[in-house]
């Protein structure tokens, strides 16, 4: 019923929910005193025939309580509120810097909308438990128990009967949880599948629309929001149905209190006062366990969601456990001496016999490669699809790491040099270059925060950019990205160029757009593009025979393996694979 890694989440603010448990009790506190207030003045109203004048004082005692009672649950209510989204942002941190350590290749094997629904919705849904059930948790196991502790003295008969009926109700919960869990597990997989589902399709339209196939996805999207619909319809059944149980209990163990009571007053065993103050003061000692089974329902889509959380949470711990170090920098600085920026701009990059696996049980992405790029240098890599080119770029980029052999820059393998300081060196450009939701000036920013304005704008110049970003009213505050401007493939590929000259880095790591852009975009493009290139070492996937043909070397890749290795010419002579390709090529396009 506890969740540990929750319970263990909580640790931060655990100062506040105590402080939400104290208040809680002081309003239980408050209760039994307002009960205490009423039997009196019931008492002396209608036995001692007591006179209004002499009952103002206890009614406005009674008064004062129940305003502050309100005042006490209302403060209860605040500081758990409180306690839950500190918990909830600092979670939402962790997950956010998980997925940014995980990398972009974990993210791309997960689906998209589940991971949005997990990080939004799922974290949402946490408050419930931090702020309603954590703390109901310890009111549960304590008022009651206070209540006890009072009645007892006072008549040990209906304590008995309180201590006997008060256990079966946590005890009809643990019953009724399991059931309840696995039906919150049902409802949180649908919502995760369904958005999910939902993004991808809004992600595919495009390609659904041409294919005719939205229509069908519309009817998948019919059959996972129905079946949404069922598990969370069984979900409620479940907790109305176990709120029915609680309430029946709870009614039938106040009245048998209550039976009891009459029985002894028929028989003048106790005094009225008394039997109507513990009238009163029983269904305040079921409150709080009725409060937890039904808050206990309420947190469970959190608890679940949990589960997702940590699991991509725990994904980090084995990162660091099997990898050392990928993605967490502190952990690179290793003593002994380090490159410094310019040995790394100016160094060679060697594979040594590189191989990558990414599952276990699949097939090598990368195989025994060797490899040596000089700076300056301007390689392509060509090859067809699944042959490793893009597994190469995520390797230099600092993504993943090599299951065998290894990458030398300056004479360290890159494993041990800061991915922030090697990344530093890098600049990429890919096939669709992504604009983030903020002005044109904070996209190119982004290469290089602190450039000055002018260098930004400079920057946009050499990217033949800077021309139609001043057509725009707002020219580089104007808004892109999401409920932004709309810039055409063209425009945002120069945005993408413009950020690569920004950041002045000595490798450029260049995936060639496959989609054709209109022809003057295109020339412009491959202009400013050269102009990027000039003195820089530069290793591009290359889709286009002139793009290819300029290279000083050509990596022809298949099935992992580097199959030939030349200039154009040379290869074009060996007939081989890349002779093969400029033949396919030219017969496509012709
Ligand atoms: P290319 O860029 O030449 O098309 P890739 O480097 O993307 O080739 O892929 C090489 C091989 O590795 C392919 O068989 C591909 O299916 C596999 N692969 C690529 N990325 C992943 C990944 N993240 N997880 C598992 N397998 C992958």
């Amino acid at each position: 019923m506890i969740d540990k890694r929750l319970l263990r989440a909580s640790r931060r603010v655990s100062s506040l929910l105590i402080v939400t448990v104290i208040l809680g009790i002081v309003a239980a506190g408050l209760a039994v005193a307002q009960a205490y207030a009423l039997s009196h003045v019931v008492a002396e109203a209608f036995l001692n025939k007591a006179v209004l004048t002499s009952l103002w004082t206890p009614l406005v005692w009674i008064l004062g309580i129940i305003l502050l009672r309100g005042v006490v649950q209302w403060l209860s209510a605040i500081v758990a509120q409180e306690a839950a989204i500190r918990v909830k942002e600092n979670i939402r941190e962790q997950f956010l810097k998980a997925l940014i350590q995980l990398g972009p290749l974990y993210a791309r094997g997960e689906r998209a909308g589940e991971l949005v629904n997990t990080a939004v919705e799922g974290i949402e849904s946490l408050e419930d438990y931090f702020a309603r059930y954590l703390p109901q948790l310890a009111m549960a196991g304590l008022i009651p128990l206070f209540m006890l502790f009072y009645i007892f003295p006072l008549d040990y008969q209906t304590a008995l009967v309180l201590l006997v009926t008060g256990p079966i109700i946590p005890v009809f919960m643990m019953l009724i949880g399991k059931l309840a869990e696995k039906k919150s597990l049902q409802q949180w997989r649908a919502l995760s599948w369904m958005s999910a589902h939902f993004l991808d399709m809004l992600q595919g339209l495009a390609t659904l629309k041409v294919f005719g196939r939205s229509k069908d996805q519309a009817r998948v999207i019919g059959r996972v929001s129905e079946s949404f619909r069922k598990t969370t319809l069984s979900v409620l059944r479940i907790a109305f149905l176990s709120a029915l149980v609680l309430e029946f209990m709870t009614t039938i163990s106040t009245a048998l209190v209550a039976v009891a009571l009459g029985v002894r007053l028929v028989y003048g065993k106790i005094i009225f006062e008394e039997a109507l103050f513990l009238l009163v003061i029983t269904p305040e000692f079921y409150l709080p366990l009725r409060n937890l089974g039904l808050r206990f329902h309420a947190s469970l889509s959190g608890v679940n969601a949990a589960n997702r959380i940590y699991e991509v949470l725990n994904q980090i711990e084995n990162l660091t456990e099997d990898t050392e170090d990928l993605g967490n920098d502190e952990l690179c600085l290793q003593s002994g001496s380090k490159p410094s920026e310019l040995e790394l701009a100016k160094a060679n990059i060697i594979f040594r016999n590189v191989s990558l696996v990414y599952d276990a049980d699949g097939l090598a992405a990368l195989d025994g490669v060797d490899l040596e790029i000089r700076p300056g240098e301007h390689v392509a890599l060509v090859g067809p699809s699944g042959a490793g080119k893009s597994t190469v770029f995520s390797l230099l980029m600092h993504f993943i790491k090599p299951t065998k052999g290894e990458i030398i820059i300056a004479g360290t393998p890159l494993e041990q040099l800061p991915a922030a300081q090697w990344r530093s060196q890098i600049a990429y450009l890919s096939q669709q270059p992504y604009l983030f939701s903020g002005t044109i000036e904070e996209n190119i920013r982004l290469a290089r925060p602190e450039a000055l304005d002018s260098e930004v704008r400079e920057a946009a110049e050499k990217a033949a950019a800077h021309e139609f970003i001043m057509t725009f009213p707002n020219g580089y505050q104007t808004l892109v990205g999401e409920g932004g401007a709309r810039l055409s493939g063209g425009q945002a590929q120069r945005i993408a160029i413009a950020r690569a000259f920004l950041k002045n880095a000595s490798l450029l790591l260049l995936d060639e757009a496959t989609e054709g852009l209109d022809a003057e975009s295109e020339h412009v493009i491959q202009d400013s593009l050269s102009e990027l290139m000039k003195g820089r070492t530069v290793l591009m996937i290359a889709h286009r025979l002139n793009t290819v043909c300029q290279a000083d070397r050509i990596l022809v890749l298949d099935h992992g393996k580097i199959a030939e290795t030349g200039s154009h010419q040379e290869l074009l002579q060996r007939q081989g694979l890349y002779a093969q390709f400029v033949r396919e090529y030219r017969g496509e396009t012709a």
